[in-house]
């Protein structure tokens, strides 16, 4: 193990937060050890700044809530202990052993009640079994992730050749890649999101097990591919990260039609690629960015195909929207948990693509005023971006929000659209005989 002494890394305390510190400092009043681990080490080394702070410890769940009031215990697949200060979050692990060379029925292991469990095919379950920080540190993803600080001695602890592998900008799995991606595929996303955020290469023998086990994330359980799905692309690299999801072929376990369409069809691998880009430069800008939009794209191929024969078939164009939208989204859940909360603004951004055709009329300027106009507008440009004709429908709206509301009117009423409603041939009743 090396252990590197303070003046030969660049962690400094002041760039590690209050509640941090203070965790780590009672737990060693405690008499437990206790050390900064994960992104937050990686990040600080790499000169970043962490967005968290997790701890690492040898004191149980039970004993770490024994010593802070204001903690729970979370978790069941990993039981973790939540301390609040205000509104940040430190997260305490206890360190985790090996499954099998431990009894099960160990003083340790038994007072925190825990267990390991795989499944049949080996992916974890449950795991719960306490160990030392060596131990801890295999257990890990990466070795850039299984670097360990103490903020008492200023000391970094590298078991696993971390240091190297960020000096090399490389992600490197920790043990045998087939191995630890049976354990948990997500592993595999975990990979190629690190590779993507931090614009590091992928250690060759990590990368070649994934096309043997991508298989298996068919297995992980939707809600936590959508709690991934968030960590992709809502961090600020999702360009990049889509690039690596497509050059190894694992968008298909998140979203299985739009990355079929995307290979056949440049214009939809536009759009897609074009939504990640604006949303990579509204992050770097602090805007706000919303899952909903980036959902809204990466569902937009599909959508918009399924409209398009609907609408030939001879639906009204709402009537097809409707349709369309709730059939892909129908298929995506199957693979991935979409909230309420985004599967209704994502339904709503499609269909006030049709509403934006209509320019003439009061009505029309009134669709300024909607709440879901600037998700929707916003669209409608990727939409043209990426290459899509709509007939110039982008800048006649950019220009009009640039008007006065009179001189709005004004525009809105001289319009001759050419996007008017199709007139629905109803049929007639026969009249019932005289
Ligand atoms: P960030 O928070 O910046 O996305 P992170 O490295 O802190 O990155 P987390 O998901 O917060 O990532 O996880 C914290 C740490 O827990 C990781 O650094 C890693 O050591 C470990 N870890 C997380 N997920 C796994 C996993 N699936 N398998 C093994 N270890 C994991
Ligand atoms: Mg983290």
């Amino acid at each position: 193990m090396d252990i590197i002494p303070r003046d030969q890394h660049c962690i400094s305390r002041k760039n590690i937060s209050d509640g941090a510190l203070k965790v780590m400092s009672r737990l060693r009043s405690g008499g437990f050890q206790a050390y900064l681990v994960g992104g937050a080490v990686r990040d600080l080394l790499l000169g970043g700044r962490p967005k968290d702070f997790d701890i690492a410890t040898d004191a149980t769940p039970e004993a770490v809530t024994g010593l802070f009031r204001n903690s729970r215990i979370i978790g069941r697949r990993f039981r973790i202990v939540h301390v609040r200060f205000g509104r940040e979050i430190i997260e305490v692990t206890t360190f985790r052993g090996h499954h099998d060379n431990r009894p099960k029925d160990s003083e340790q292991n038994e007072a925190g009640g825990n267990h390991s469990r795989q499944s049949a095919s080996g992916l974890l379950l449950r795991d719960n079994v306490y160990g030392t920080l060596e131990e801890d540190a295999a257990r890990r993803d990466l070795s850039v992730n299984a670097l360990y600080y103490d903020s008492g001695k200023f000391e970094v602890f590298d078991h696993l050749r971390g240091l190297k592998d960020l000096e090399q900008r490389t992600i490197c799995i920790i043990g045998i890649p087939e191995q630890r991606y049976t354990e948990d595929p997500v592993r595999m996303l975990r990979v190629v999101r690190f590779a993507a955020k931090l614009d590091f290469s992928i250690d060759q023998q990590t990368a070649e097990a994934i096309p043997h086990c991508a298989h298996l994330l068919a297995e992980i359980p939707a809600a936590r591919l959508f709690d991934e799905f968030l960590k992709l692309f809502l961090a600020g690299s999702a360009a990049r990260t889509l690039d690596k999801l497509l050059e190894y072929n694992l968008l298909r376990y998140l979203f299985p039609s739009t990355s079929k369409r995307i290979q056949q069809d440049d214009k939809a691998l536009a759009l897609v690629q074009a939504a990640m880009g604006n949303t990579d430069e509204r992050i770097a800008e602090g805007k706000h960015v919303t899952p909903a939009f980036i959902l809204a794209a990466l569902l937009w191929p599909i959508v918009s195909e399924q409209f398009e024969v609907l609408e030939n078939g001879g639906d009204a164009p709402m009537v097809a929207m409707h349709s369309a939208a709730h059939s892909a989204i129908a298929e995506a859940v199957k693979h991935i948990s979409i909230p309420r909360r985004f599967s209704q603004p994502m339904r709503e951004i499609w269909e006030f693509q049709l509403r934006l055709q209509r320019r003439a009329g009061r009505k029309a300027v009134e669709l300024i005023e909607h709440r879901r106009f600037r998700a929707a507008y916003d669209f409608l440009l990727l939409r043209e971006q990426a290459g899509e004709d709509t007939g110039g429908l982008g800048i006649w709206w950019t220009e009009i929000q640039e008007l006065s509301q009179e001189q709005r009117f004004e525009k809105a009423a001289s319009v001759e659209d050419n996007h008017k409603r199709p007139k629905r041939i109803r049929k007639r009743r026969p009249n019932p005989a005289p």
